[in-house]
């Protein structure tokens, strides 16, 4: 596709638009709420989370059935992909693609035969660890240990069936070893950079680096404490922009995506949050803190804001999607 001469407008309509992660709570009944906002906001594709490693490993099931479920008696809206041609497809036809993620391979019980499974069921990507060290390996709320043997059985076996790996919420060392573990480009689909605010979800350039030296991709997030400090005025979109100048800066505009982590569930997870401090820290989560979950319908305004500051159309169609796009077909394919 040529977008060289496209307007603003016309941009965002022609691109593929790539949420590589969105925030849904991974329970039944799922979030009809945050697909539909997510729908209405132009995104072509959302991957939604089935499960964390919070959670029970054999409870990711019902979810996924649940948005199995749902998908399939909404299929004038939506539709559950397997592929880049689906991706393509949903496009043309004016829908929102969908495929599931998994964040922390507890939701394995300890066995890569697993694997295949969810895939076959319609997992896209897997992020090895959830805050906390698990089986796999080191969490970034852990003790930056490495992969483990485990872990490395299990990128291969990702590899082998079509599974895009993310470093995201893992431990520095763990996601550069996942990078140089992998035969296939690795994403780290919802982190914003550690550099610019010193939050121990965000990732360092070595991080960074890593996963774009895969081909791979980093995904900038929506989520407040994630961007900022508690207090700074400044506007959700220029903090997102700010992100996306780092990343381009250091590892350039074919390796820089969006990964919105977007859900409408502030609430609900502050009592879980309360509940499960060894996965999310206190003095990092503060108690009845505002997360400050980024509107949905933000995200579309960075064609504008990134065209603005002089980034080509060409640049811009790979950040919203057309990156991301790439890694998921030299995985899933
Ligand atoms: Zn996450």
């Amino acid at each position: 596709m040529d977008v060289t001469q496209l307007n603003v407008d016309e941009l965002f309509q022609k691109s593929v638009v790539w949420d590589a992660h969105c925030g849904m709570d991974p329970q039944v009944p799922i979030d009809v709420n945050s697909l539909e906002r997510i729908r209405k906001a132009g995104f072509t594709f959302v991957s939604t989370n089935a499960g964390y490693d919070v959670l029970p490993w054999h409870e990711t099931f019902p979810v996924i059935a649940a948005c199995r479920h749902f998908l399939k008696e909404n299929t004038d809206k939506y539709v559950l992909v397997s592929s880049v041609a689906d991706v393509l497809a949903a496009k043309r036809d004016g829908k929102l693609a969908v495929s599931m993620d998994i964040e922390g391979i507890s939701a394995l019980n300890g066995t890569t035969d697993l694997i295949e499974t969810y895939h076959t069921l319609g997992v896209r990507q897997i992020s090895f660890v959830y805050n906390k060290d698990n089986l796999g390996g080191g969490g970034c709320h852990g003790d930056n240990t490495g992969i483990t043997p485990f872990g490395r059985d299990v990128v291969r076996e990702m590899n082998r069936v079509g599974i895009i790996v993310d470093g995201t919420h893992c431990s520095p060392v763990t996601s550069i070893d996942l990078a140089e573990t992998s035969s296939k480009p690795i994403v780290i689909s919802h982190s914003n950079s550690r550099v610019l605010h010193d939050h121990p979800r965000n990732i360092w350039n070595e991080q960074a680096l890593a996963c774009a030296n895969t081909g791979g991709v980093v995904g900038i997030t929506g989520i407040r404490i994630f961007l900022t400090k508690a207090g700074d005025k400044t506007s959700d979109i220029d903090l997102l922009v700010r992100n996306i100048d780092h990343y381009c800066e250091l590892i350039g505009p074919q390796h820089v995506g969006i990964g919105t982590d977007f859900a409408e569930i502030t609430n609900a997870l502050s009592t879980r949050f309360a509940n499960a401090t060894d996965y999310w820290p206190p003095e990092h989560y503060p108690a009845g803190a505002d997360l400050g979950f980024v509107d949905i319908e933000v995200f579309p305004q960075l064609t504008a804001a990134l065209s603005a500051r002089g980034y080509s159309n060409k640049d811009i169609s790979g950040i919203l999607g057309g990156n991301f796009m790439r890694v998921a077909a030299a995985n899933w394919e």
